[in-house]
C-alpha cells in the first residue's frame, strides 16, 4: 500500500483537517500520480455537508486533479514517468455496458466509480479524491494534459470544463445561437469561454452586478442582473439555449420564460432541494428542460485538446490547503473569481 497525505471531513459538520490514508500499489494498468494542483468544485462542498444525501465519511474531496506521473504499471501503454496528466470526476466503470461502450462512462449501467465519495467496482473500497498528495488511477481514466497550458489553470477543466463543454456540444451550440449562462462561478465562467469560442452570442445572467466587466473579458456579449426587472424584461423569450449553473435553490420557471420557441434550458447546477416546474413554463413555447452530468473520458480528452489548441484555461485563485474552509465560505457567497485551486505543495 502507498501512504498518502490529504485533507478530509470526518462527518457532515466537521471542518476539513489533515488525514493520512492508504491507496493501492499501482496494478499492471495503473498510473501513480504526484498531485500538484486540485480545483475546488461546489460539488465538494455539497458532498462534504451531505446536502445530496448518502455521503461516505471520512471524505477526501477533489475531482479536478492535475499532476505528474511518478510510476506506471507493467501494461500501461499511454503514459510514462514524468508525464503531466489529469484526473476528473470518474476513476472506473464497468467498461462493457452499452453506455460505457458509447463513451458515456458517467452513465454506466452497472456502477460508475466517482473519484471520491464513492466505492470502487468491488463495492467495498472507498475512493478518496484530490485534496491529497498522490493518487493511483487506471490509465483508461487518466487524461493527457498539454504542457502548453498553465497547469494550475488546467485543473478546473477536469470538472467545470467538461461539465459545460459537454452540453454545449450535445445541443450543438454555435454560430447563430443566443445563449445564456446563468450563474458566473466555476462552471459558469467556463461555459462563457466555450460558448463564445463556439461562435454563439452569449449573455451572462447573474445576481452579482460587479461581475459584468469580468463577464465581458471572458467573452460574453451581454450581461443581465437577474434582480433588475427592467433588464430581465428585455431578454424575455429571447434565448435558444440556457445553461443553468446555479448551486442553490431557485425558481426554474423564471429562467424557462426567457427561452424563445423550441428553446432548451439545461441544468448542470445541482441544488439539493426539488423545485416545482409549472407546465405553462414549458408548453407555452414548446420548451425543453434537460440536464447533463459531467462527460465521458473520450469527450473529456477532446475538451482538453480543444483547450490546448484554443489556449483556454480557467481563471483561478491559488490557495494553500489551510485556506480551504475560508474558500468554501467565499464560494457560498458567490465570491469566487472564478475557481479556487489548491497548491498541493502546501499540504
Ligand atoms: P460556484 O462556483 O459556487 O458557482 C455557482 C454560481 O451560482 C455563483 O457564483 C452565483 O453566480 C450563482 N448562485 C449561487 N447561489 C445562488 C442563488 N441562491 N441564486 C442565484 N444564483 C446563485 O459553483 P460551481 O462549482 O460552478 O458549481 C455549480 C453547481 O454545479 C453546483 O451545484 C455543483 O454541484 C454543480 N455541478 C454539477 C456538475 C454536473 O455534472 N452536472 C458538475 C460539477 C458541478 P452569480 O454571482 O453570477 O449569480
Ligand atoms: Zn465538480
Ligand atoms: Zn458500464
Amino acid at each position: 500500500m502507498i501512504l498518502v497525505k490529504g485533507y478530509a471531513a470526518q462527518n457532515a459538520k466537521s471542518p476539513l483537517a489533515p488525514f493520512n490514508f492508504q491507496r493501492r500499489e499501482p496494478g499492471p494498468t495503473d498510473v501513480q500520480i504526484d498531485i500538484l494542483y486540485c480545483g475546488v468544485c461546489h460539488s465538494d462542498l455539497h458532498q462534504i455537508r451531505d446536502e445530496w444525501g448518502g455521503s461516505i465519511f471520512p471524505m477526501v474531496p477533489g475531482h479536478e486533479i492535475v499532476g505528474k506521473v511518478s510510476k506506471v504499471g507493467s501494461e500501461v501503454k499511454n503514459f510514462k514517468i514524468g508525464d503531466m496528466v489529469g484526473v476528473g470526476c470518474l476513476v472506473d466503470s464497468c467498461r462493457s455496458c452499452s453506455n460505457c461502450k458509447a463513451d458515456l462512462e458517467q452513465f454506466c449501467e452497472v456502477h460508475s466509480v466517482a473519484t471520491y465519495n464513492s466505492l470502487e467496482m468491488d463495492r467495498k473500497t472507498p475512493t478518496y479524491g484530490g485534496y491529497s498528495n498522490q493518487i493511483v488511477v487506471d490509465e483508461k481514466f487518466t487524461l493527457k494534459v498539454s504542457d502548453k497550458l498553465k497547469l494550475e489553470g488546467v485543473a478546473p477543466l477536469l470538472c467545470a470544463g467538461i461539465t459545460t463543454y459537454s452540453p454545449l456540444r450535445h445541443w450543438k451550440v454555435g454560430k447563430g445561437h443566443k445563449v445564456a449562462v446563468v450563474g458566473l462561478g466555476g462552471l459558469g465562467h467556463m461555459a462563457v469561454k466555450f460558448a463564445a469560442s463556439f461562435g454563439a452570442e452569449v449573455t451572462v445572467l447573474s445576481t452579482t452586478a460587479s461581475k459584468e466587466k469580468d463577464a465581458k473579458k471572458l467573452g460574453a456579449h451581454h450581461f443581465v442582473v437577474t434582480k433588475d426587472e427592467g433588464q430581465i424584461k428585455k431578454v424575455k423569450e429571447s434565448f435558444d439555449f440556457i445553461l443553468n449553473t446555479i448551486s442553490a435553490q431557485h425558481d426554474y420557471n423564471f429562467f424557462l420564460n426567457l427561452l424563445r420557441v423550441n428553446g432548451t434550458m439545461v441544468l448542470v447546477g445541482v441544488p439539493p432541494e426539488a423545485v416545482p416546474v409549472r407546465a405553462f413554463s414549458l408548453i407555452g413555447g414548446r420548451r425543453s428542460l434537460a440536464g447533463s452530468l459531467i462527460g465521458g473520458l473520450k469527450e473529456t480528452q477532446e475538451m482538453l485538446d480543444y483547450c490546448a489548441t484554443h489556449n483556454i484555461t480557467s481563471e483561478i485563485e491559488i490557495i494553500p490547503i489551510k485556506e480551504i474552509e475560508n474558500a468554501y465560505v467565499r464560494m457560498v457567497k458567490g465570491d469566487v473569481r472564478y475557481r479556487f485551486v489548491i497548491d498541493m505543495a502546501t499540504l
